[in-house]
This record gives C-alpha cells, structure tokens and sequence, in this order.
C-alpha cells in the first residue's frame, strides 16, 4: 500500500535497484518539466470558475506557482535525511492553510488530477513509464491524504469556533446593541443630511460603510444575524447609498438635487427598517435562545453535545444527559387553554435551571420535552439531580388566567456517556429510558 509512514516510504523510494533508478528518473522528470506542470495546472483550473476565483489573483497566482512548483520537486527528493518526517508534515502545513482560506478539497483533488493526466503524457513513450508514474502517483496521493486530513481537522475547528462565537454574541445584551447600532445609523444619517445642506455638497461625505454604523454591519453583525436575509438586503442598500445616492449629489452630478435627496432618505429609512427586523428576528425561535422558556435552541445540540463527548473521551471525565418530558402536557392544553400550556413550559424550565449548574446545557428539546447536557457528571449525580427537578415541579404551584393554582409532573430518562463517539446514541438512551418512565406510571425519573 502506498503510506505515508516514514518506514514504509524510505524502503519504497530510497533503496536501490530498478526502483532506486525509477525515482531518479522521476526527479529528473519534475526537474526538467516542473514550469510546465505548472502551467497546465493553471491552464486547466482558471476554465473552472470555481476555482478561478481562488487563483485568478496574482498574487496568488505568484506565490502558488512558487509552492506548486517546490511542492512538486518535493514529491521524490530523497536526498534530505529523515525525508519523510519533513515531508508529511510540509504536507499537513498545506492542508492548514488550505482549510484557512478556505479552498475546498475537491478543487485540489481537481488540480492533483492535472498534474498527474500531464505526467501520464510526459511519461507514456518511456521505456520504465509505467513504474516511474506509480511512483509519483502514489506520492501525489500520499501527499494528497495529508492535506485532506488536516484540512478536514481544520475546518472542524473553524466551524465549532465559529458557533462557539455565536452563542457568546449571542449572550451580549442584545436590546443594548440594537440601541447603540440605531444611534449609530440616525447619526450618519444626520452628519451627511447636514454636510449636504450646509455645503451644498457631499463633500467631506462619510461613506456610509465606512461609519462606525458600518464598521459594525460589516464586521460584527455577520456574527449575530449569521445568513439572515434582511443582513442582505442591509448590505445592498448600504452600498447603494455609498454608489449611487452620494453621487447623485454632488454638485455637478446634473440631477434633480430634491429627488436624489428624498431617495437618500428613503434609503436610509430601508436600512433603519431591516436593522429593526433583523434584531426582532433575533429574539424569535429561529436563534440562541427559545423565547418562551430561554433555553437554548436545539439547532445548537449537535454541536454542543459534540463538543462536551469529545471533551469527555479527551479527559476521561463524565458526562450525562437527561431527557424530560412534561406529564399530560395535552391536557393542561386542553382543558385550561394554551396560555396556561405556555405557562407551564416556562416552569418547567425554571424548575429545571434552578437544579443544574450554570455550566451545564438546558435545551428546548421538542413542544413540552427538555434535554439537558449535565457536565462532568456520573450517572448517580444525575438521578440526583434529575430527581431534584422531578420533585421540584411537582411541588410547584402554577398560577395561569384562573384564580386557583395547579400542578403538573414530568418525566425523565436519565443517560450516561460510555465513550461512543456519536451524540445521538446517548440521546438514544435517554429516550429509551424515558419512555420506560412514561411506561412505568408517569412522574418518575429512570435510568438508560
Ligand atoms: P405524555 O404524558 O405521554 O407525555 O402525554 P402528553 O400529553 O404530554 O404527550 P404529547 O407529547 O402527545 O403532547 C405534547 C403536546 O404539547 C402537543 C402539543 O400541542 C403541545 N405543545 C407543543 N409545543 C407547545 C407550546 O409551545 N405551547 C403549548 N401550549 N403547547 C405546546
Ligand atoms: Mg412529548
Ligand atoms: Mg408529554
């Protein structure tokens, strides 16, 4: 099998023999014809507009055919002691960066393509052709397998740095950040309206992108607002006020100077608009945290249950969850309204925060179902804990519309980690033990 291990690859390409002569052969190969492999490497990728718009910069286009051409010389250079070593890890280097300017792997799996189609043509009428292009073959892919799977490990990081940045964002205090960023836009607004009129020019104008209200939209509101829609629409009518309103007023723009200014406005009003929708969305279901109850949203479980098993496997520490699920919950909607249905959830996840710990997860996980991720914790800490919540819903007085108070009983299946890498088979667990709690009489707590 072609390997990337150091003692495999030293007995493949530095021994003697026909295959010793084969390598050699091969490094002249590159050697005479790396300029280009080069070239038809670019040829063909700048015909993919994928990929031309990660190489048509030229700078890039400098550096990269710099890299590619080392890189290729790399692939058979024996000559340095403990080769392999350095090389794998010139290989992992790649697929780093790679995973940070994010290009993905099939393109380079396209580019590997390339090269090795041009040395299959180089190679077709040698006498060896065949043994030498196995030879750089294998190594390609060899070095290919390196840089896919750093590559992979390092966009993993990325994405679950990306959510954890999220879910902090998140947590700021987001009425606060509405205010300050609505100031921010009436100033610029009244700042380029004055300099407008007093003037008589837009001279001296800050583009509106440029604005701290712009600084914020451009670098910060990405973060909160993930792909909202409304962040779209922000950005283009920001950058229709910067291209095209701003210029429609200076002096010798020869327009109508009244209607270019009552377009400006409007368009200042859109963007006051879409920053109010885009934070009024934010307080809704589709973010962070479930309105009704504040837990948090389940779209943030996988990640988050991710994290914590890899964290338990990492530090052979425990982990539990534990799944509960409101009593007859249909018939508190049923027979008192769904007001009172919506008062009790809120309970329900009162009753439960006040029995974990602040570092522990609480998730809506369904319409009357909570799942929560219990940190470092065994499987009798949990049956206490989850206990605890059992008994201090029960004994909870709940007051909606009506005059007179009512209860209500959940009940709860309790699981603890066991080192299986994959979240849903915990969450598995939990369930199954929940609905043995539901099986066996309701208001009562079991463990998976
Ligand atoms: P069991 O003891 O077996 O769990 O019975 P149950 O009635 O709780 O079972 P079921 O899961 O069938 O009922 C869930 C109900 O929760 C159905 C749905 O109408 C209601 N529901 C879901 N989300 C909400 C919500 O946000 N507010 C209110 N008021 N009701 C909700
Ligand atoms: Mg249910
Ligand atoms: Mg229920």
């Amino acid at each position: 099998m072609p390997t990337s291990n150091p003692a495999a690859f030293a007995a493949r390409f530095g021994g003697e023999g026909h295959k010793g002569a084969a390598a050699a052969a091969v490094r002249a190969l590159l050697n005479a014809h790396a300029d280009s492999l080069v070239k038809a490497f670019y040829d063909t990728l700048l015909d993919d507009p994928e990929a031309k718009a990660f190489l048509h910069h030229s700078i890039v286009q400098e550096r990269l055919s710099r890299s590619l051409h080392d890189w290729l010389l790399d692939l058979l250079d024996t000559t340095e002691d403990a080769n392999d070593a350095a090389f794998v890890a010139r290989q992992i280097k790649i697929g780093e960066v790679h995973a940070r300017i994010k290009i993905p792997v099939h393109l380079v799996m396209a580019g590997a393509s390339v090269l090795k189609a041009r040395l299959a043509d180089l190679l077709e009428s040698e006498a060896d052709g065949f043994r030498q292009f196995r030879l750089i073959d294998e190594r390609i892919d060899a070095a290919i397998r390196l840089m896919s799977q750093s590559y992979v490990k390092g966009t993993m990081n990325r994405a679950r740095l990306d959510e954890a940045y999220r879910l902090f964002s998140l947590d700021q205090d987001v009425n606060l950040e509405r205010e300050s960023q609505r100031a921010s836009l009436m100033e610029w607004g009244q700042k380029t309206l004055f300099r407008i009129l007093g003037n008589g020019a837009v001279d001296g104008c800050e583009a509106m992108a440029n604005s701290p209200f712009g600084l914020w939209i451009r670098h910060r509101a990405g973060f909160l607002f993930e792909t909202s829609p409304h962040l779209v629409a922000l950005n283009q009518a920001m950058a229709r006020i910067d291209g095209e309103l701003l210029l429609r007023l200076e002096p010798d723009s020869g327009g109508d100077r009244a209607e270019a200014l009552k377009a400006l406005q409007a368009a200042v009003e859109e963007v006051a608009y879409l920053l109010n929708e885009m934070f009024q969305v934010l307080g809704d279901m589709e973010n962070g945290r479930d309105p009704l109850t504040r837990a948090l949203n389940r779209r943030f479980l996988p990640s988050i249950l991710s994290r914590e098993i890899g964290f338990a496997n990492a530090n052979k520490s425990a982990l539990s969850v534990m799944l509960i699920d409101v009593d007859h919950f249909k018939s508190v909607n049923d027979t008192r309204g769904h007001q009172a249905g919506d008062e009790v959830l809120r309970q329900v996840a009162e009753a439960i925060t006040e029995n974990v710990r602040p570092s522990d997860f609480v998730f809506r996980y369904g319409g009357e179902e909570f799942l929560v991720v219990l940190v470092e914790t065994r499987m009798d800490q949990a049956m206490a804990i989850a206990e605890r919540v059992r008994a201090a819903l029960q004994g909870r007085e709940i007051k909606a519309g009506g005059l007179e108070t009512f209860s209500v009983t959940a009940s709860i299946g309790v699981a603890e980690h066991g080192g299986h890498p994959d979240e849903n088979y915990l969450i598995k667990a939990a369930d199954e033990a929940l609905y043995r709690a539901k099986q066996t009489g309701r208001n009562r707590v079991e463990r998976g």
